[in-house]
């Protein structure tokens, strides 16, 4: 059986911000061992749409480094950076059915906005859009573009995930209309994972657990867009000593891509599997992941 006749297509979508670490590579390490074990496809699509936190060569480093650790696509990378025309496509057909507007607000407006309704976040929490310019822009410049949420009555959006189990979020109340184009140009994260994953035909998307809460944003927007909901997996973050998450940052400095690296990636995911050399470890990995996360229909 062909990858394409199995029907499972997987993604490792790095943001190249810096090089790999061994936060990013326990996901890309996920994301590739699913792809192998249900015998399919694994795409890696390089997430530079924002040209703020692009690293010139993050990319071919984020690549080299994955090859050394056994992983390699199927295909050659793709780059979001040269995707904008599909991007404003999706844009377009969401503004002609009313399902985009344009806002005026900066961040300052929308605080305090929020302020005046008496709705500001609490600390550490995202500040919800207040939907100032859901009905025109009264005269004001536009500045970003956002989705229109289907009226959601309170309702939350319900989705399963592979390890999580039940998830539900209800966006009106948790999110509001969120950016699909920023006010600097830059396409929206959200925007363009939804638009790619449906191009590149991903069935399985298998990532790191902070973008389970991005998930319903997805889906909202694969709903929008009439694109399919492929299923979903989040795999365990790689904490400090303080357990927050690893940023880019303090994860880079000691991280060595190779065997050490990938058996400690495989222990985050609790896969206790041992090896001489990387292409051992990975063989005897995908039996060890078939055999805890695919089902046998
Ligand atoms: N580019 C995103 C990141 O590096 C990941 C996107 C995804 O896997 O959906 O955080």
């Amino acid at each position: 059986m062909t990858a394409r006749a199995a029907g499972y297509i997987g993604r490792f979508a790095p943001s190249p911000t810096g090089p790999l670490h061994s936060g990013s590579l326990v996901a890309a390490l996920a994301s590739w061992l699913d792809a192998r074990a249900h015998g399919g496809l694994w795409l890696v699509r390089l997430e530079d749409v924002d040209f703020t936190r692009t690293r010139p060569g993050a990319d071919r480093i984020i690549v080299q480094q994955l090859a050394q650790c056994g992983l390699q696509p199927d295909q050659p990378p793709l780059y979001q950076s040269q995707r904008s025309a599909q991007y404003q496509q999706a844009l377009d057909a969401l503004v002609q059915r009313q399902q985009a507007y344009p806002c005026a607000c900066s961040r300052a407006d929308i605080l305090a906005e929020l302020a005046r309704k008496g709705r500001l976040p609490a600390r550490g929490h995202e500040a919800v859009y207040p939907g100032t310019c859901r009905s025109g822009l009264r005269g004001r410049t536009p500045r970003s573009w956002r989705l229109r949420l289907p009226e959601d009555g309170g309702r939350p959006l319900r989705w399963t995930d592979r390890r999580l189990g039940e998830q539900a979020q209800v966006l009106s109340q948790e999110v509001g209309d969120f950016v699909l184009r920023r006010a600097d140009g830059a396409w929206a994260y959200q925007l363009a994972v939804v638009v790619d994953d449906a191009a590149q035909g991903v069935t399985d998307v298998v990532r790191g657990e902070d973008l389970a809460s991005s998930t319903a944003r997805q889906i909202a927007l694969q709903r929008a867009l009439g694109l399919p909901t492929p299923r979903y997996l989040h795999t365990p973050l790689v904490c400090d000593a303080s357990g927050r998450k690893l940023s880019k940052h303090e994860g880079a400095g000691a991280f060595v891509p190779g065997r050490h690296s990938v058996q400690q990636a495989l222990a985050v995911l609790g896969l206790q599997v041992q090896g001489q050399t990387v292409a051992e470890l990975l063989q005897r990995a995908v039996a060890a992941w078939r055999q805890r996360w695919v089902r046998v229909p």
